[in-house]
């Protein structure tokens, strides 16, 4: 019998080996990727896709720099959407039939503490002397060692705004792409407008977002490493399949996952099984058809 899945793809499934984000790269590691989502379809599953876009916006963020003075810069969530547009027309591309991309906004808080202290780092790295000219225009930059990088504000995500398109293209049989890179940020103003903001969300607190909104079954968050594992790094890393909700709180309080890596991708599976999802999966892309079987992967369940 079919599933309701929701797959969250990481930087992997976007760029090459290497991170190189040149347009013949991006769409050889998309149909690369596709070729594992198919294997979900053709068993008959109904998939709604997500994805990071981490190169992809710092592309269009070095561009806006470099024709600021002929052509006027578009702001952070503009490029969130067009990379939304371009990687889910890659995607169509790659899948063939029945296909839809949903340009989705995500709903966050202005007063969230991120917008008076941002920490998310963004594009390529700086002098500092062009740093201190970016500061001038009214941005956050900081200095990390090997130069100096553009930080915004990565809110927790509140609502997919736009989960209702994506569950009645889903019903309707389309397999869907949707809130890459997090969702486009937006701010409610007093009146009820909405309007985008600076700021970059995390896609895979969104896609746990987006999974129940969807009422997917089984949230699968594909990435390039097997399992989430304890101990990464050290001399006895240990590789972690089947675990409760209560044991991997502990283990995440306990600090075995790397925040802005690892991290997030097991804050998104407990708050997808904690919000009442039936199951959360981590890991590789080419292992989602295994993991979905429950063979590999690390497999987070309610329990007792
Ligand atoms: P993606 O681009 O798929 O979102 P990330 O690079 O953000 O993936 O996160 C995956 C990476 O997290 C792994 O390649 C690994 O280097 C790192 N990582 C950090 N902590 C752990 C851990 N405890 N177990 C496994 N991988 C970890
Ligand atoms: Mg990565």
């Amino acid at each position: 019998m079919g599933e309701r899945l929701l797959i969250a793809l990481g930087g992997n499934a976007m760029t090459a080996p290497d991170g190189s984000a040149a347009p013949e790269h991006q769409r050889a590691a998309v149909e690369e990727a596709m070729r594992h989502v198919r294997t979900l379809l053709d068993a008959g599953h109904r998939v709604t896709l997500t994805h990071g876009n981490g190169p992809q916006v710092g592309n269009l963020l070095l561009k806006n720099q470099l024709a600021a003075a002929v052509v006027p810069p578009v702001p952070l969530d503009w490029c969130g959407a067009q990379t939304q547009a371009t990687i889910g027309t890659l995607i169509m591309n790659a899948l063939g039939p029945r296909v839809a991309t949903v340009v989705t906004r995500t709903l966050v808080d202005p007063a969230d503490p991120g917008f008076a202290e941002p920490v998310k780092p963004i594009g390529r790295y700086f002098t500092e002397e062009e740093a201190r000219r970016f500061e001038k225009l009214g941005q956050t930059w900081r200095s990390f060692g090997r130069g100096w990088r553009r930080v915004v504000a990565s809110p927790e995500p509140l609502e997919i705004l736009d989960a209702g398109a994506v569950t009645t293209l889903m019903d309707a049989g389309f397999t869907v792409v949707a809130a890459g890179g997090g969702g486009v940020p937006v701010v409610r103003q007093p009146g009820g407008v909405l309007t985008g903001v600076e700021a970059v969300i995390d896609k895979d607190l969104a896609a746990a977002l987006l999974a129940r909104a969807v009422r997917a079954k089984v949230l699968i968050i594909a990435t390039d490493v097997p399992h989430a594992m304890i101990g990464y790094g050290g001399p006895d890393p240990r590789p972690i399949g089947r675990i409760s909700l209560p044991e991997l709180r502990v283990l995440h309080a306990a600090g075995h996952f790397a925040g802005g890596s690892m991290g997030p991708k097991v804050e998104a599976a407990l708050r997808f099984v904690a919000a009442g999802g039936e199951r959360a999966v981590i890991t590789s892309l080419p292992e989602i058809a295994a993991a979905l079987d429950g063979d590999v992967g690390t497999q987070v369940e309610k329990g007792q």
